[in-house]
């Protein structure tokens, strides 16, 4: 703290991101990293990137990236955001649309950033918790609000829920924005991306560092109606111009065109962590259905902290939250199948499993 600090920075809580230790041969299944490369076609990109284009700036409006999302998902480019990460893209979306006279709504246990910009931008929340069986009930979700906002699936939890639902949701929910964060939606759940020509306050916001192997290149998005997004580029376009550099423009639209790739990452993920899934349950440990690259487990006898010790111990990393109601979970990211071997094999050493 510093007499020089602005005020309202003085309290602020930033967000905790998960730790990338240099360490040579750790298992790393803390951030919920895809285990396998970005398609081929990224890799060309960078290579054959003339070096002498990065004396301009890039593209402001990033055209070329917002039309190849738009025709992946059967939109118009003006329906289309991109960001610096999903966290940009929410960031904007808390400041651009959920600073409301009401309170906006949102999980109690979900994505904790969401909490960050919560304060930083001084928004009024209703928590509303999730059920015994740690899903989030869009039931509950009701009244008067100044949005809503929830992860699909939900994070750490892993669980997801159906378009049905969400699709209710909307027709209830008619007079404030409803933000779906899918950040991880392609590991096997149902994206709401088809309801954007229904419902003109849907924003939903996908990223390309989980399913599409890109976490070091930044790159977020969302869909929704052109005047969600107009509202987003007011609010860019009054704080940076030129978030997404050239190569992370580049390489995001040859990520997306390798289709045949994506389906095959994908589907090696979905059964690796079926595998991890029945061989934790063997181990005793109980383990939440997950439609992300990640589980969310906890083993009854054993605390949670004592359990990532161990494998931290072992040279594997997970995550762990302090949070009263999770804090004897551990969020356990998919990696390749010999990680998640090596995961398996050091907690049957465990003494007591
Ligand atoms: C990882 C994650 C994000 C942020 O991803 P970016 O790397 O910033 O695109 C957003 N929401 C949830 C729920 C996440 O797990």
């Amino acid at each position: 703290m510093s007499r020089f600090w602005s005020p309202a920075i003085q309290s602020l809580v930033p967000y905790t991101p998960g730790e990338q230790p240099q360490v040579e041969g750790l298992i790393k299944l803390n951030t919920n990293e895809n285990p396998y490369p970005p398609a081929p076609a990224v890799e060309a990109v960078l290579r054959n990137f003339d070096t002498e284009r990065l004396r301009l700036y890039p593209d402001p409006e990033c055209l070329a990236l917002k039309q190849a999302l738009a025709d992946n998902a059967g939109l118009t480019h003006d329906q289309v955001f991109v960001g610096n990460g999903s966290d940009e893209v929410l960031a904007l979306t808390f400041m651009a649309l959920l600073r409301q006279q009401q309170p906006i709504l949102l999980p109690e246990t979900t994505y904790s950033f969401y909490n960050v910009y919560i304060d930083l931008f001084d928004i009024d929340a209703r928590h509303i918790p999730l059920t015994d069986q740690y899903r989030i009930d869009l039931e509950a979700y009701s009244g008067e609000n100044g949005g809503i906002i929830f992860a699909n699936p939900n994070a750490p939890t892993g669980i997801s829920i159906d378009l049905k639902t969400i699709s209710a949701l909307l027709e209830r929910n008619t007079d404030s924005v409803v933000v779906v964060d899918e950040a991880y939606v392609d590991f096997g759940a149902q994206s709401a991306t088809q309801l954007v020509n229904h419902y003109p306050n849907l924003l939903v916001v996908q990223t390309f560092s989980k399913s599409r192997s890109l976490a070091g290149m930044r790159v977020g998005f969302a869909f929704g109606h052109p005047q969600l997004i107009e509202a987003l580029e007011r609010v860019k376009n009054s704080f940076n111009s030129y978030p997404l550099d050239m190569l992370a423009q580049q390489t995001a639209i040859a990520a997306l065109q390798d289709e045949t790739y994506f389906d095959q990452s994908i589907q090696r993920i979905i059964d690796t962590r079926t595998w991890t899934t029945t061989k934790l349950e063997s181990l005793g440990f109980e383990v939440l259905p997950s439609h992300t690259n990640f589980v969310f487990t906890r083993h009854p006898d054993i605390a949670a902290t004592e359990l990532m010790q161990y494998l931290r111990d072992n040279k594997i990393l997970v995550r762990h939250f302090t949070k009263p109601g999770i804090d004897n979970h551990l969020r356990i990211s998919i990696g390749t199948d010999e990680e998640m071997q090596a995961l398996i094999s050091c907690l049957k050493s465990y003494p007591g499993i």
